[in-house]
């Protein structure tokens, strides 16, 4: 294990990151073994009431055509994804209250009709529904921390606080879910030292699953000007927390790929285990912006399930055939 000086003097220093990024990938090779694990995608709508000052899905943005997709039409798309081999699927959105509790219940028990795990990423909720979430089914949350620093996080999310998402964390912890978070990389403001933190944040909640992934300006936010996240400061995030967490489930992240062509391999090579392809219908696809030049966005769920096949077994790995629950036992 790495103290927090270790991490912060590997962040800053950039002669050893292939020797990091080799250690990481031995220690995702012993801790979790060559399988990757693909979760399927499916961005079900793109309404949000929040306001984080980077993602283009946020409400006061006007230049948008939001969407929703509906009950039968999400449960079509995950049973199409199950058909194709997905072992797990995630419904990710906006926090869109137009998805009550109930209704989020009603898709969780259909999709659990279906042989896949299920995977949220709908924001913030109430301890109640995130009980209500897990007694029908739902077996993983992910909700990122974004960043640990109190006051970017508060100059970042307008109406939002640090706290109630620790609460989130705390909450689905307690509630046996298999958590996933994460951090942004290259935030306005955003140190060194303070990703340092998030690191042994991830560790200290005892995360399942982190996504990392670099920040990319949308010209529709307040962020609009500032320089997109290093790819390689990202990376390096990315090998040091499987470093510290040696057998978690790591995503390569599709904000790495959006920087870079070979992104999501090169992570698959510093210590990712996980890529999780886009199941939604090509309709919607661009809709779901939360940052520009997203990968993919005029291809199709089957294609993209070959494109990333054929890419991982490019690099001698292999697609996991189980629902790749965490080997956490911490
Ligand atoms: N509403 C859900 C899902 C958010 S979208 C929630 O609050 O958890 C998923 C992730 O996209 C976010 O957690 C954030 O880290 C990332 N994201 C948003 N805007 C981004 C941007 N401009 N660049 C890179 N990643 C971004």
């Amino acid at each position: 294990m790495l103290t927090r000086n270790e991490i912060i003097e590997h962040l800053k220093n950039d002669n050893k990151n292939s020797e990091l990024f080799s250690l990481a990938d031995k220690i995702r090779e012993e801790n979790v073994g060559d399988a990757v694990h693909l979760r399927g995608l499916i961005e079900f709508s793109n309404i949000c009431k929040q306001q984080c000052k980077y993602c283009g899905l946020r409400s006061p943005n006007k230049h948008i055509e939001r969407y929703r997709i509906l009950k039968d039409d999400i449960i079509h798309t995950a049973k199409h994804a199950v058909d194709m081999g997905y072992k797990t699927i995630v419904l990710q959105s906006g926090e869109d209250d137009y998805f009550s509790t109930d209704l989020i219940v009603e898709i969780i028990r259909e999709i659990k009709k279906l042989d896949t795990a299920l995977t949220l990423s709908i924001g913030e909720r109430s301890f109640g529904d995130y009980q209500a979430f897990k007694e029908v089914g739902a077996d993983r949350y992910l909700i990122r921390i974004e960043t640990t620093d109190r006051n970017l996080y508060k100059e970042l999310h307008p109406n939002m606080n640090f706290d109630n998402r620790i609460r989130c964390l705390k909450d689905l912890k307690e509630l046996g879910y298999e958590v996933g978070t994460g951090c942004l990389v290259g935030l306005p403001g955003q140190t060194i030292e303070s990703l340092a933190d998030d690191i042994l944040f991830f560790k200290e909640i005892n995360a399942d699953m982190v996504g990392i992934g670099p920040f990319i300006p949308h010209p529709e936010t307040p962020l609009k000007d500032t320089p997109a996240g290093s790819f390689e400061l990202a990376l390096k995030v990315m090998a040091l927390t499987r470093i510290m967490l040696p057998d978690i489930n790591i995503p390569a992240t599709t904000a790495m790929e959006t920087l870079n062509p070979n992104g999501r391999i090169l992570a698959l090579q510093s210590g990712a285990n996980v890529v999780m392809p886009n199941v939604t219908s090509t309709e919607y696809r661009a809709k779901y912006e939360i940052y520009p030049n997203k990968i993919c966005i005029n291809d199709n769920p089957d294609k993209c399930r070959n494109c990333i096949e054929a890419k991982i077994k490019s690099i001698g790995r292999y697609i996991a055939k189980d629902y790749g629950f965490s080997h956490n036992k911490n």
